[in-house]
């Protein structure tokens, strides 16, 4: 198991395996976003609605796996996500860690 810096609270994204991402990278969405609420993981996967088989693996994703599209963030630098930590919420699996330029 690989020490992740990533807390995901989207416990119905079928990535999720016990608050950590196991989906490798992701990519966070937001070009407008000026709070969290615009933000939102496009690499979610709904559990219940899909077909998707849920593999659990010890793959964990990092803050430097994210590519970042939420430019008006202060931890953003070229698309890549320079904060320390970072959690994803449970609500539209926003970024909560968004802090505004
Ligand atoms: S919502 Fe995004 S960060 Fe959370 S488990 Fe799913 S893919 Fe990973
Ligand atoms: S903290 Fe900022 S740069 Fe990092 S993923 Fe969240 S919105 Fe993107």
């Amino acid at each position: 198991m690989q020490n992740t810096n990533l807390k995901c609270n989207a416990t119905n994204c079928a990535f999720n395996q016990r608050m950590e991402c196991s989906a490798g990278a992701i990519n966070i969405r937001g070009a407008e976003a000026v709070t969290t609420d615009g933000t939102t993981c496009s690499s979610y996967v709904d559990r219940n609605a899909n077909s998707f088989t849920n593999s659990v693996n010890s793959v964990r994703t990092n803050t430097h796996n994210i590519s970042c599209e939420a430019c008006k963030c202060k931890y953003n630098k070229k698309k890549n996500c320079t904060a320390k930590g970072v959690s994803i919420g449970a609500n539209k699996a926003s970024c909560d860690t968004f802090i505004r330029k």
